[in-house]
């Protein structure tokens, strides 16, 4: 028997691949604030996140039919994934809902100003296959770092029992639209079982049992002082088929990401790097050029807030070590000028040099893998 080997790439549906490890970032609404899709690509991300919660409503899904894909509607090349729209959900399910709120039928909750609905395993799975992604992740059941041993268990069986009904469900939507292997899009289930490592293990090879192509990693990855968990991303990568991708759903401090590589995940997305350049907070590597980056350095990159006095006489650009819009073209003190003027110029450029340094740290960490 052949040993199964690890995933090199990230295809999408349309017969693209990209290498592996990557960062998508989140375009929650099919868009990222301040900057379009050809900026985005210009920034040397190969792929974005949509999100099923924020685009389900069946007015929006008529308009994705009449462009075919979501990709399409966003004149987006890229790769394109989507989350179950379970985070929200159930975050709405648990403030507002109830205990009777999440039965294994569904999940029955409220968003603001609108009147009470219910969400199920089906019905995500539709809506991401509506969206036409190029991966489609499967609704599952949360818990907190607090929870305890008992919720974290009901947690993984309620998880297991949606992995399987959105399996079929998936499976039957593939058979109606007579997809080809190429054109399916990657399904995925999350492993839960919160900080018990003999849940998160339980859950892992049950959802392997299944049959999936890929793992997911979520349902808040920190622990009790807010660090992110790697004993338990290393459990699950260590229990996972050599031949799944591996997921890690909202990880995105560079350190976290190179961790994870290390530890042999593929896939990253997360809000840091547009949400920071909103807040003025722009990232840089801690030497002179691209090609002296060095991401084992445990101090390899730094924030940079181009709001300070000093930044107002400075002529060189934000980075030496990126090649984005702004450090090519901008220097130091027109960044701060702009910031101080409240143009969205700012805004826009620093997202774009957000994204760049996100794509030059996959580039870094695909050469890394090339060489172990
Ligand atoms: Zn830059």
């Amino acid at each position: 028997m052949t040993k199964p080997k690890s995933p090199k790439f990230f295809k999408t549906t349309k017969g693209k691949k990209y290498p592996l490890p990557v960062f998508f970032p989140d375009a929650t609404q099919a868009f990222i604030k301040n900057i379009d899709p050809v900026d985005i690509k210009n920034t040397h991300t190969p792929g974005i996140l949509v999100n099923t919660y924020h685009l389900r409503q069946p007015s929006f899904l008529q308009v994705i039919e009449q462009h075919q894909s979501i990709g399409n509607f966003m004149s987006w090349s890229g790769a394109i994934i989507s989350d179950s729209g379970g985070f929200q959900v159930m975050s709405l399910a648990k403030k507002f809902g109830g205990p009777k709120a999440i039965s294994d039928r569904g999940v029955k909750f409220k968003p603001p100003n609108q009147p009470t609905s219910f969400f199920t395993p089906q019905q995500s799975i539709r809506i991401q296959m509506q969206l036409k992604t190029d991966m489609v992740v499967v609704l599952d059941d949360f818990t907190d770092p607090q929870a305890s041993y008992q919720q974290a268990k009901e947690s993984v069986r309620r998880t297991i029992l949606w992995a399987k009904i959105c399996k079929k469900e998936f499976d039957k939507i593939c058979q109606q639209q007579k997809n080809l292997p190429h054109q399916t899009p990657y399904l995925l289930a999350v492993v839960q079982g919160g900080k018990y490592l003999d849940l998160r293990l339980e859950c892992t090879r049950q959802l392997v049992k299944i049959g999936f192509d890929g793992l997911g990693y979520g349902g808040w990855p920190l622990d009790e002082e807010g660090n992110f968990n790697l004993e338990i991303a290393q459990l699950i990568a260590n229990n996972a088929p050599k031949n799944y991708l591996l997921y890690a759903l909202g990880i995105g401090k560079p350190e976290d990401i190179v961790a994870c590589v290390k530890l042999g995940w593929h896939i990253f997305d997360c809000v840091i790097p547009t949400r920071d350049a909103r807040h003025r907070r722009l990232y840089t590597f801690n030497t002179p050029s691209i090609s002296k980056i060095d991401i084992n350095q445990k101090d390899f990159y730094s924030y940079f807030v181009p709001t300070k006095t000093k930044h107002q006489h400075n002529t060189q650009p934000v980075s030496q070590a990126c090649d984005c819009h702004l450090c090519q073209n901008y220097s130091q003190a027109y960044l701060h000028h702009l910031f101080k003027t409240g143009d969205s110029s700012a805004y826009r450029l620093a997202t774009i040099h957000n994204l760049r340094f996100y794509s030059i740290l996959m580039e870094k960490l695909q050469q890394l893998k090339n060489d172990t």
